[in-house]
């Protein structure tokens, strides 16, 4: 009988967003095919964790060399699959993989090596613990298509410097970026197996989540988020959530409205609003509404949409007809309830299927889709508040909460109000570029996912703690090892207060008492 786990040979292909052009066919890995990696995997992964940190750190190296050299052919490839526009590609994704393999090159030693633990307890002074982090084993990395270069192999890479084996299911619209990445890794010295890929739909990301990998690293929706935490949660597989956002931008009353709306127009169109981070709701004081909606309107109206292999093109397509008709549903829902257009507003057919032009909405509530669903595309919605309070009120008004953005001159003002918002990250005075700070951790609050990549935080979602505990003193016997009793009770009390009452004569008099705890008959 079928099981919902197995799959029918089918083909992925890969194609130009821009042009419709097809680039690839793949076959879909089916289930016994997504085990077969799994095992591979499981196997090679010993011998890489046995390399040692300094050498796998030796592989990132020349990962990061291979990678540089390659750059701007490695750019191409991923607007030609992903349509984002060349410069988009090599500061978004290569610039930011090459500084995750910085980051690691600088730092993995000292944040995975054997960490002492000292003990503050006076009953357990003459022991001495470390903290070992050990891989996982196998990591299991599902991503999307958005940023299919630097999703992956920003999770990857960390997850190899800690000595596990990936194996890694792209999104189905980005095949061709993935197996380059496993090209690049291999031809810099990670073993085959140590790094797989398996392409595949939805139904190969499911076999994953049901092979034995050790631990999940998923990138996508909150649907298809949620749908996963059911499925880990019945085998208790661990799992990292980066899901989607619906990030706010608070432009405040002293805030500069030429930077903030230039700020702005990137954060909604970069990828033609297709970042997890984009800014998709716009909140701005009500005295600088009109000149910030303005700005926006005459600076998105001055952008070059079109293929993103032009070297003027600042904005490219959407990746697929599904997301431009949530685009198109969430303005048709804005309009008919009152927002108004100032730039764009419809598909772009004159350039191909996939356009749509970037769109500005003024006047827009929180009764509008636009305003509460991610809509994933270019579209800045904006609307006014009266105070911050209302701004922090509006900004948390959301299921989601994975970054948010505050524009004041005032620093201080910014970062208290960036405190209130409830987020996995927010920023003061910029948007979006904390995906590319290597150190700082990236991931989400409330729907929008569990668990964190990037960072220290990052890397220590790739190991498991173990708590590491010798005794220096093998021939003595633990005074709580039996021969209670009344005496041995007074001499815990005491031993108690020695630590922790408060004056110093109850101190020095339980200290007495405890003196006597080794005079006791033991078994
Ligand atoms: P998606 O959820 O449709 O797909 C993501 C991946 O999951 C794909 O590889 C897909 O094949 C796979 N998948 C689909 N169904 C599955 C199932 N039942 N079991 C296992 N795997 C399955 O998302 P998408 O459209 O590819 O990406 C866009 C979404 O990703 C947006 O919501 C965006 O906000 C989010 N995103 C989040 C971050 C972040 O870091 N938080 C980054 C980028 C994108």
């Amino acid at each position: 009988m079928a099981t919902d786990l197995q799959i029918a040979v089918h083909k992925v292909v890969s194609l130009n967003p821009a042009t419709g052009e097809v680039l690839r066919e793949f076959e879909c890995a089916n289930e016994s095919d997504v085990r077969a990696a799994v095992a591979r995997a499981r196997t090679a992964q010993v011998g890489w964790a046995e390399l040692g940190i300094q050498r796998r750190i030796a592989v990132i190296r020349e990962f990061q060399r291979r990678l540089h050299a390659r750059k701007s052919e490695i750019a191409a490839l991923i607007t030609r699959e992903a349509g984002k526009p060349l410069a988009e590609a090599l500061v978004t994704e290569v610039l930011v993989v090459l500084d995750t393999a910085r980051f690691l090159i600088d730092n993995a030693w000292r944040l995975l090596h054997d960490e002492p633990v000292p003990h503050g307890n006076l009953a357990t002074k003459l022991k001495s613990g470390r903290l070992v982090r050990e891989p996982y084993g196998v990591i299991g990395i599902i991503s999307p298509w958005n940023y299919p270069f630097s999703i992956p192999a920003t999770e990857t890479l960390v997850a190899l410097v800690a000595g596990n084996a990936v194996v890694l299911k792209p999104s189905e619209l980005t095949p061709l970026v993935a197996m380059e990445l496993a090209s690049l890794l291999h031809a810099a010295g990670v073993p085959e197996d140590v790094f797989q890929v398996v392409v595949g739909e939805g139904a190969a990301g499911a076999a994953l989540i049901h092979s034995p990998i050790d631990k999940l690293v998923f990138t996508g929706s909150v649907a298809t988020g949620k749908r996963i935490a059911v499925a880990a949660a019945e085998r208790l597989l661990p799992v990292v959530l980066e899901l989607g956002g619906k990030d706010p931008m608070l432009v405040l009353d002293d805030a500069d409205v030429d930077v903030a709306s230039s700020a702005a127009v990137w954060g909604a169109f970069v990828n033609a609003g297709q970042a997890c981070l984009s800014v998709e709701r716009c909140y701005v004081h009500r005295s600088l509404y009109s000149p910030f909606v303005e700005a926006c309107a005459a600076k998105t109206k001055q952008l070059r949409v079109g293929n993103g292999m032009e070297p003027n093109t600042d904005m490219g397509p959407m990746i697929h007809e599904r997301q431009l008709r949530i685009v198109e549903a969430h303005v048709e829902d804005a309009k008919a309830r009152g927002a108004r257009v100032l730039a764009g507003g419809s598909r772009y057919p004159e350039l191909g299927a996939n356009f749509y032009r970037p769109t500005i909405l003024a006047d827009v509530t929180h009764q509008m889709k636009i305003m509460q669903e991610e809509t994933f595309g270019p579209v800045l919605p904006v609307m006014a508040f009266a105070d911050d309070d209302e701004a922090v009120r509006l900004a948390n008004d959301s299921e989601y909460g994975l970054a948010a953005s505050v524009w004041t001159r005032d620093a201080a003002r910014g970062e208290r109000l960036a405190r209130r918002i409830h987020t996995g990250t927010a920023m003061v005075n910029d948007v979006i570029s904390c995906f590319g700070i290597s150190e700082a951790p990236h991931g989400g609050v409330k729907a929008s996912g569990i668990g964190r990549t990037h960072g220290r935080f990052g890397l220590d979602e790739m190991v498991r703690v173990k708590y590491l505990d010798t005794d220096r003193m093998p021939g003595i016997k633990k005074v709580w090892w039996y021969g209670y009793g009344e005496r041995f009770t007074r001499q815990m009390e005491g031993f108690l207060d020695m630590q922790f009452a408060r004056g110093m004569g109850t101190r020095l008099r339980g200290a007495l008492r405890a003196a006597g705890v080794y005079r006791r008959k033991q078994l």
